[in-house]
C-alpha cells in the first residue's frame, strides 16, 4: 500500500469508528479532532518519515475506545501499525487507577516510537485541558490530571526535543488556565463574603 493511500485509509477508518464520539471538554469537539492533532504532532516530530507511526497516531484509540480488534488492524493495515496501537492501548479490564499507575510505571520501558506517540497524545490532552476542560471537572481533578501527565511524560522524554517543547508548552498553558480558574473562584468566594 502506498503511503498516501495508507494515511487516507487510516483517517477514514478512524473517523468512521469514532463517528459518534466527542471530546469530554466543554467545546465537545468531534473525537477525530484529537486524532488529527496527535497525528500531526507525530508527523511534524518525525518530519513525515515514519508513515506507520503517523497512521498509528490516527488509529491510536480504536482498540481502547471502539469496537476494533488488533487482528482487524493487521488485516486492514499491517503488523507494525497494529503493534503500535496495541502498545498505547490500556487494559480496560483493570480499574482506572491501576491503568493510570501502569502508564507511569511502563512509560520508561517503551520503545522510542511508542514514547513519541504517547507524548503526542498527552500533549493533545493537555492542550484540551487548557482550551476546553471537561465541564464536570473540579480544580482538584484538573490538578490531578496535570500531575499525572507530568509523571507519565517523565518516562517519555529523551526521544524528540521538538515534541518535548510542545509538551512543556501545553503543560504551561494547562497550568495557567487552571491558575486563572482558581483565582476566579477565590475572587467569587471572597465576593460572596461581602
Ligand atoms: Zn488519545
Amino acid at each position: 500500500m502506498n503511503d498516501t493511500v495508507l494515511i487516507t485509509r487510516a483517517l477514514r477508518f478512524a473517523a468512521e469508528r469514532h463517528s459518534s464520539q466527542r471530546r469530554k471538554g466543554q467545546a465537545k469537539e468531534p473525537y477525530v479532532n484529537h486524532l488529527a492533532e496527535v497525528s500531526e504532532l507525530v508527523a511534524d516530530a518525525t518530519e513525515g518519515k515514519d508513515v506507520n507511526l503517523i497512521a498509528a497516531a490516527l488509529l491510536h484509540d480504536t482498540i481502547e475506545d471502539t469496537e476494533t480488534s488488533s487482528d482487524e488492524l493487521v488485516a486492514t493495515f499491517n503488523n507494525d501499525i497494529a503493534q503500535l496501537v496495541a502498545d498505547v492501548t490500556d487494559d480496560k479490564s483493570l480499574p482506572k487507577q491501576d491503568r493510570k499507575h501502569l502508564q507511569v510505571v511502563n512509560s520508561r520501558a517503551q520503545n522510542m516510537r511508542v514514547k513519541l506517540l504517547k507524548l503526542a497524545d498527552k500533549t493533545s490532552n493537555l492542550r484540551s485541558l487548557a482550551n476546553s476542560p471537561p465541564e464536570n471537572w473540579n480544580t482538584e481533578q484538573k490538578q490531578a490530571y496535570i500531575d499525572w501527565a507530568i509523571k507519565v511524560a517523565a518516562g517519555l522524554k529523551g526521544v524528540n526535543p521538538w515534541l518535548e517543547e510542545r509538551f512543556d508548552e501545553a503543560l504551561r498553558r494547562a497550568q495557567q488556565a487552571l491558575q486563572q480558574t482558581t483565582n476566579r473562584e477565590t475572587h467569587v468566594s471572597q465576593g460572596d463574603l461581602d
